[in-house]
């Protein structure tokens, strides 16, 4: 079959691979009917994991909506034929990190990810006709036909992160706040947060596409790459910083700016994927200002991903919007391009085989 590789920095292209199949009993094979990629899978693209991955052998992707073709033994939730999407991170349902919502921290896969390479359990990936999704029962779900393709690639992994990152901000009536990146999962966020009746909600991006997006919801956009950007950000909350920063972007520099728009007292949510080893975090600014700082880019989305089928049923959310590009999976190389270029006003790609 064919199947995306990572190759080496700027190279991920699909080749024929040897076709999947089941080994375990808790397993499902499934036929990708769609994928997409993901902000994360850029750092890959960019060669920030190049040390980690198996050139040549890596498969790559994590969002998938597909149909099961064969089920083991031991699987008790589906059936052959049934539609389903599942977590980026493959969890057992079983362990301890599992029972207490740790699902990305699962002791029984060793926090396996789809399409990682080998540090992350050297799962296979969906950017490819078909995978095998171990442990099935814990962390796969069915979607209704009524639910697009588009939209159902989501629930792998932006819009449970988008509902976490809500979650841990917790935003009230009237809070003032800042998004730093609008991407996908940036501009879920600020769906379900302008839903809490925030006040000012002030959107920074390097994007101008990504940023008339957000300013078409309600937000104050600011291009990032200013010199004066967190001037400008202060200006809206009269200079004394943010109740809430929501952060997915995941840099040494958004989380900087994270930490110069917070208010004392204040909410980081920092779901951006980070892949730098060090920070120079000022200790005593965070303790005298009482910062409160989460960070869960390696989000644990299984348990959300009910939620966020129930947000896109209700019409709460539509992330078909985000969607602005169909390729073949045999041109996934144009797409990583074009994503990671953000060329022709590309928002998030729908990839089929
Ligand atoms: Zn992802
Ligand atoms: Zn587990």
């Amino acid at each position: 079959m064919k199947a995306a590789i990572y190759y080496g920095a700027k190279d991920i292209h699909t080749t024929d691979i040897a076709d999947p199949g089941l080994e375990e009993p808790h397993g499902i094979l499934v036929k990708v009917n769609a994928t997409s990629i993901c902000g994360s899978d850029l750092h890959l693209y960019r060669g920030s994991m190049d040390p980690i991955m198996e050139k040549g052998r890596s498969q790559t992707g994590h969002e998938l909506i597909g149909e099961i073709v064969e089920t083991g033994s031991d699987v008790n939730k589906f059936n052959v034929g049934d539609r389903v999407s599942m977590a980026y991170s493959c969890s057992c349902g079983d362990c301890y990190m599992c029972n207490v919502g740790q699902t990305a921290h699962c002791e029984t896969t060793q926090k396996a990810v789809y399409g990682f390479g080998v540090p992350f359990g050297d799962m296979n990936g969906t950017h490819a006709e078909a995978l095998v999704l171990p442990h099935a029962d814990a962390h796969v779900i069915k979607v209704p036909k009524t639910i697009s393709d588009a939209a159902a690639l989501t629930l792998s992994c932006n819009l449970p992160s988008a509902i976490i990152a809500n979650k841990l901000a917790d935003i009230q009536p009237g809070e003032k706040v800042a998004l730093i990146g609008c991407g996908p999962t940036g501009l879920m966020s600020l769906d379900i947060a302008l839903k809490k009746s925030p006040g000012n909600v002030v959107a920074l991006d390097p994007v101008a596409h990504r940023r008339a997006v957000a300013a078409k919801k309600g937000a104050i956009v600011i291009d990032s790459t200013l010199d004066d950007a967190k001037e400008q950000a202060l200006a809206h909350c009269e200079g004394r910083g943010f109740d809430k920063v929501i952060e997915v972007v995941g840099s040494q520099e958004s989380l900087q700016m994270s930490l110069d728009l917070i208010r004392p007292g204040g909410t980081i949510a920092a779901i951006g994927v980070f892949c730098d080893q060090e920070f120079n975090l000022v200790l005593a600014d965070v303790f005298l200002r009482d910062i409160t700082l989460h960070m869960n880019g390696f989000a644990n989305v299984q348990p959300y991903m009910e939620e966020g089928l129930n947000l896109m049923e209700q019409g709460e959310i539509n992330p078909d919007e985000y969607f602005s590009h169909d390729f073949a999976l045999v041109d996934i190389d144009k797409a990583f391009k074009m994503f990671y270029d953000k060329s022709d006003n590309a928002m998030k790609m729908l990839i089929r085989p």
